[in-house]
């Protein structure tokens, strides 16, 4: 099964999707994540990935589809794949449309988190990142131990793109290129919007209810 989590920044995809690839049986797939491991990693693709990430600002559609296609064809994601993140904007949508139909491949269920921008504000803020696994915390509402519960690293961190001036950013990116994705995935793919506030427990049995898991 192919799903998209969609949402704006903050909204809890990341957070969610531990849980829904694991009862999937299918990878996480983050091109966020994928951009991070490239930059800790010290490659080529980090280094532009972080030149726009930085300022808030989207990756090319070119160098992010590249990615995805790569991702898509290892061994693990043939069957089917959570992708967070992506797509971004409405190029990277059709892309990712065509793609999988030439592949044999389709988009089964998109599920979109809403949370209101106040709530996204104070989530981005309070999230602290583990640095090693990426697996994310808030200060307030899922508070870290002194290691990751995930990995064991001891090394939470904010985002650098967590800060208050980038958030803009990427609000702004969301505004002008992603929120236009919604309307062109619902038109061919089955779409839940659902309500992303409250315990994240909440959040994940309304999307586990929605999907029928
Ligand atoms: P995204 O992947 O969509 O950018 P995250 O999953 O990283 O978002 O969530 C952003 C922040 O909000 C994190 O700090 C996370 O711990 C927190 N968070 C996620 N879901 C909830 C929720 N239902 N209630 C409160 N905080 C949440
Ligand atoms: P995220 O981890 O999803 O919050 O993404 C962090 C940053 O990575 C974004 O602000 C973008 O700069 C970049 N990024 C992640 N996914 C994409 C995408 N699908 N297209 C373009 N840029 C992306």
């Amino acid at each position: 099964m192919n799903v998209l989590l969609f949402g704006p920044p903050g909204s809890g995809k990341g957070t969610q999707a531990k849980d829904l690839a694991e009862r999937l049986g299918v990878p996480h797939v983050a091109t966020g994540d994928i951009f991070r491991k490239n930059l800790r990693e010290g490659t080529a693709l980090g280094q532009l990935a972080n030149s726009f990430m930085k300022v808030g600002a989207l990756v090319p559609d070119s160098v992010t589809c590249d990615i995805v296609a790569d991702r898509l064809m290892q061994p693990d994601a043939l069957d089917g794949v959570l992708l967070d993140g992506f797509p971004r904007s409405v190029p990277q949508a059709e892309w990712l449309l065509g793609w999988l139909a030439s592949n044999g491949r389709r988009a089964d269920a998109v599920i979109s988190l809403e949370v209101p921008e106040a709530a996204i504000l104070e989530r981005i803020t309070g999230r602290r990142t583990c640095s090693q696994c990426g697996a994310t915390y808030h200060v307030v509402y899922n508070p870290p131990g002194a290691t990751c519960a995930k990995c064991g690293s001891n090394e939470i961190v904010q985002r650098k793109d967590d800060s208050a001036e980038v958030v803009q950013g990427r609000l702004t990116a969301y505004a002008r290129e992603t929120a236009a994705v919604l309307p062109l995935l619902r038109k061919s793919v089955a779409t839940h919007d659902l309500d992303g506030t409250g315990e994240i427990a909440a959040v994940k049995a309304r999307i586990f209810a929605a999907l029928k898991l």
